[in-house]
């Protein structure tokens, strides 16, 4: 059968299937194929007596010697009880709302029943079981697959369809040659669906998965293979050094042991010429800026330029700042491009840009513009790099020749999600804090509390401190009438506060300029508390602002919360963040719990991780990369490391096999991040 053929030449599928199957996007053979089982259904998993789990369904034999008459309750729900013998043991069985069943299982007779087995206060129990007679246990045994619903199409049905198609030879197209399917010893595609679908066992669907595991992890790869500049030589060429020892001579603070290693390597990297393509991981106030601006510094005195997009404007803004404030007295040109720059302040800059008068450019998004030239662009710095896509990567990288690439992220991701996220980018781990700093007192109150926590943070002002309040929304609305909102709390406050001390507030609906008078009136000290939204979550660096007051700190999920409290600590003095909520759920109340207990990003993201599972957490979709439906990117690593290998040879080859297969591979990379886009 063909892989591509439509649905309707199936047998068993008429019209009405192929409709509802259409409905869902199931088109071809293909499409059903690629239906995977969510679990499997495993009968032959005898229970023992010594040692059951009571979590894992399996089989036990038992003589029936007991049959109670149907029992009725309230509603139409009825039951009837079977008291088994199994190895000695009575177990009681109970059988809801299938009265016609007392009719069919036989008194005396062996059963095979499969189902949860429980013991509780002393006695043996399982709910519904399925059975078979004992002495014709026929199909019983056999492995089952249990596949997602997909509208009224019970997983039977679709196991029937799908049985029905492998029951044909399968023809697959563009599979993997033969022998890179020999030497990472994997089985043909069609083998694959075969292994997946129909398994025998356990280790037969693992043959199949390894081989979707692998088909997934090369078309990542791929991806960001294709989209990445396969040269690896640099055109920056480096002759002055001296300047950078002169930058780092002139900061006000010694360096941290992780950022001098890390500004060494990269400028051990520049100098052998390699293409520099870096994440710098730390945590929120472990000090990558500094890093940043030493090695922008020293493309800068080389007459390179450096382009450092930011996710926001406000972040933009501030790293204009410190940008200027470090390197002020370097006589480099530095410039700030973002959405809101007039026009003509805009084409003075641009002008500049591509005539090569300004060095270092910082902005947001609008640094990839199309009509934006650069005269010799030797370093693209991101920041928080997941926020941009891959393409959008890729659209600032042809702006120069060769750039080095330095990306910056807070983000602890596990190095594997950092190979799949970006390819063949170098992890810095910046894993040491500037001395001196504090961990940061957490506490988690009730609202009722917040008086107190007002009267706590005049006092931290009146010490000559700033403090953050946080809301999760702007305005009031009616049906979130117990949710913070700035328009409130901000009124609140300046009764409470004013006039004494002064209140502003910072959310994502102001103007640009808004903002920016904002943020500014707040680092310079002309406003003590900033009412916010998470706006601030990302980057803020004021390091006069020592306590952060969370309202609604339910809303807010662990890596935020994080971030959130990093806005604090940046200095020397003691930093406080009061987490405020009325929430009394279970995984609220460990949200808190981790929060308050662990200050390591790492720790945090491992324990978020958990909570809620790798799909949610790295969330594929806001990447812009093809959601892994195989790959654990926390177990598998090995096999993402792996196909690198595959996917250069793929790539490189001549081969026509090799060819057809690559193509293949690439346009459904491309699919999937298109259909990503689409969303
Ligand atoms: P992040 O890693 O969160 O981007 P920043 O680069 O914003 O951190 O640094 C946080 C604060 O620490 C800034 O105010 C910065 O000037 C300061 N800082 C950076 N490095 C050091 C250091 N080695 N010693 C003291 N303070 C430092
Ligand atoms: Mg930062």
């Amino acid at each position: 059968m063909d892989f591509n053929q439509p649905v309707k030449n199936i047998k068993g599928i008429g019209a009405k299937r192929e409709a509802i199957l259409k409905e869902h996007g199931i088109l071809a053979v293909k499409d059903l194929l690629n239906i995977f089982p969510k679990k499997y259904i495993d009968r032959s998993n005898f229970l023992s007596v010594e040692n059951f789990d009571d979590t894992e369904p399996g089989t036990i034999k038992a003589k029936i010697e007991k049959i109670s008459s149907n029992q009725f309750m309230k509603g139409r729900q009825s039951f009837f009880t079977l008291k088994a013998n199994w190895q000695d043991i009575l177990v009681n069985i109970r059988i809801f709302n299938q009265p016609y069943l007392r009719k069919i299982l036989r008194l005396n007779e062996s059963y095979y029943f499969y189902g949860t087995l429980k013991k509780e206060n002393g006695q043996y129990k399982m709910i519904n079981p399925q059975f078979v007679l004992s002495r014709d246990p026929a199909s019983f045994f056999e492995f089952e697959p249990v596949y997602p619903l997909i509208s009224c199409l019970p997983s039977k049905s679709l196991a029937r369809m799908i049985r029905e198609i492998l029951s044909h030879d399968l023809w697959v197209p563009a599979d993997l040659p033969k022998k890179i399917r020999d030497d990472n010893q994997l089985c043909t595609k069609a083998e694959a669906y075969r292994k997946i679908h129909l398994p025998k066992n356990f280790n037969d669907a693992e043959i199949g998965i390894q081989r979707f595991k692998f088909d997934e992890a090369l078309k990542i790869n791929m991806g960001i293979f294709q989209s990445r500049n396969l040269n690896q030589i640099s055109d920056v060429e480096l002759s002055y050094f001296n300047g950078l020892d002169i930058f780092l001579n002139s900061l006000p603070f010694e360096l941290t042991l992780s950022q001098d290693r890390i500004i060494r390597e990269i400028t051990a990297e520049m100098k052998s010429k390699s293409v520099i393509n870096r994440l710098i991981q730390g945590d929120v106030g472990s000090g990558k800026t500094v890093i940043a601006v030493a090695i922008a510094c020293l493309l800068a005195q080389n007459g390179y330029q450096i382009a450092y997009m930011a996710p926001t404007e406000i972040l933009a803004r501030q790293h204009y700042q410190t940008f200027c404030n470090f390197l002020k007295n370097s006589g480099i040109s530095i410039s700030l491009l973002t959405g809101s720059v007039k026009e003509s302040e805009k084409k003075s800059i641009l002008k500049a840009l591509a005539e090569g008068e300004i060095s270092i450019i910082i902005g947001t998004h609008a640094l990839i513009q199309e009509h934006v030239d650069y005269y010799n662009l030797g370093l693209i710095i991101t920041d928080e790099q997941h926020r941009f896509g891959v393409r959008q990567k890729g659209q600032l990288f042809l702006k120069g020749k060769n750039p080095h690439t330095l990306v910056m992220s807070a983000t602890p991701i596990p190095r594997t999600l950092a190979l799949i996220l970006y390819g063949d980018l170098t992890l810095s781990v910046v894993n040491d804090k500037p001395a001196g700093r504090k961990a940061i007192k957490t506490h988690c109150y009730n609202e009722k509390k917040l008086p107190q926590i007002y009267e706590f943070v005049k006092e931290e002002i009146k010490k000559g401190n700033q403090a953050y309040v946080i809301c999760p929304f702007v305005e009031f609305s009616e049906n979130m009438e117990n949710i913070s909102d700035i328009a409130t709390v901000y009124e609140n406050l300046k009764s409470d506060f004013e006039p004494q001390i002064k209140v502003g507030y910072l959310h994502g609906k102001m103007s640009a300029e808004d903002k920016t008078n904002s943020i500014t009136s707040f680092r310079d000290g002309k406003i003590s508390v900033l009412v916010a939204t998470s706006i601030i979550e990302v980057g803020i660096d004021v390091a006069n602002a020592n306590t952060i007051v969370i309202l609604n700190a339910e809303r807010f999920g662990l890596a935020q919360l994080h971030q959130l409290r990093g806005r604090v600590g940046r200095g020397e003095s003691q930093s406080w963040c009061f987490l405020v909520t009325n929430a009394t759920n279970e995984d609220t109340i460990e949200r808190m719990r981790i929060i308050v207990n662990h200050h390591e990003g790492s720790e945090i993201a491992e324990a978020d991780l958990k909570l809620r599972g790798p799909g949610d957490y790295f969330g594929y979709k806001q990447h812009g990369l093809p959601q892994m439906q195989f790959l654990d990117p926390i177990t598998d690593l090995s096999i993402i490391e792996e196909t690198k290998k595959t996917a250069q040879l793929l790539l490189a080859s001549g081969e026509q096999e090799m060819m057809i297969c690559a193509d293949d591979i690439l346009h459904s990379f491309y699919e999937s991040v298109n259909e990503i886009a689409l969303n």
